[in-house]
């Protein structure tokens, strides 16, 4: 089979470029170095995130795979390249949470490390424009958003993902705080897309509950590069 080529872009987000290829039901996912967060008002760049969030991305969605959980990845054509099957991302971002940090800390007036009786999951809008509200069910019908079928599959998918990368994770040394996902479609049925790396959860050591993600740079802890390559040798070996 000759290789995909990749062709003109579709769209540019923060962390990622997306473009179209020769085949109409294939993308190209390329991982930028580029770091925001706060809704984009922190900017700032991580030497060799974008290679090391593909590699992470590429090890965990073929562990997830391996588990019966259907997704995006094809290939990895580059470091920075993600072939994946083409999705029409439903705009709702699926949080699943083990351990209250950031947003839910704050929220509930619980603190940051308080392991949750049972994983919850949680729904948000895909809106910079909004700042990403958090969304209950009837919102997301009266918005026409998803489904109920296919809002029951993402959060019934979430539930499983939570599940198998705790799992994995811990014979890793690794803590999965929390996570974020997102679903799209491809011919019409609900399928894993995005990433999941270090940019996405929050990963901590088991041990020392050393911050090993996002929140490095987020809260100008230092050592950020290194955290994102210590997750990596730990995830992909
Ligand atoms: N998250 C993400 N993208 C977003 C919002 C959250 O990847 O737009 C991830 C975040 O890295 C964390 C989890 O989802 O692992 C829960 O984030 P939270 O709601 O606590 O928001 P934050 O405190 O990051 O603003």
């Amino acid at each position: 089979m000759s290789p995909v080529k990749r062709l003109e872009k579709l769209y540019e987000g923060k962390a990622k470029i997306i473009y179209a290829t020769d085949d109409p039901d294939l993308v190209i996912q390329y991982f930028k170095d580029d770091a925001t967060a706060f809704d984009g008002k922190k900017k700032g760049a991580i030497t060799d995130k974008g290679v090391l969030n593909n590699r992470i991305s590429e090890h965990l969605f073929g562990v997830l795979a391996e588990a019966g959980i259907e997704n995006q990845f094809v290939s990895c054509p580059s470091e920075r390249e993600m072939l994946c099957k083409r999705l029409e991302i439903i705009q709702v971002e699926m949080i699943g949470r083990n351990i209250a940090a950031g947003s839910l800390a704050k929220r509930i007036g619980v603190p940051e490390g308080t392991v949750l009786r049972v994983p919850i999951v949680e729904t948000y809008y895909k809106s910079d424009e909004l700042g990403d509200p958090m969304l209950c069910d009837e919102h997301i019908f009266m918005l026409e958003l998803a489904t109920p079928e296919q809002l029951e599959t993402m959060r019934e998918t979430t539930r499983k993902i939570n599940q198998v990368l705790t799992d994995y994770m811990v014979g890793r040394d690794i803590r999965l705080v929390d996570f974020k996902v997102e679903f799209g479609l491809h011919k019409g049925r609900v399928m894993l897309g995005d990433e999941i790396s270090p940019d996405t959860c929050r990963l901590w050591d088991q041990d020392t509950n050393e911050k090993l993600d996002k929140d490095r740079f987020r809260r100008d802890l230092g050592s950020v590069e290194e955290a994102y390559q210590e997750v990596a040798r730990r995830i992909c070996g």
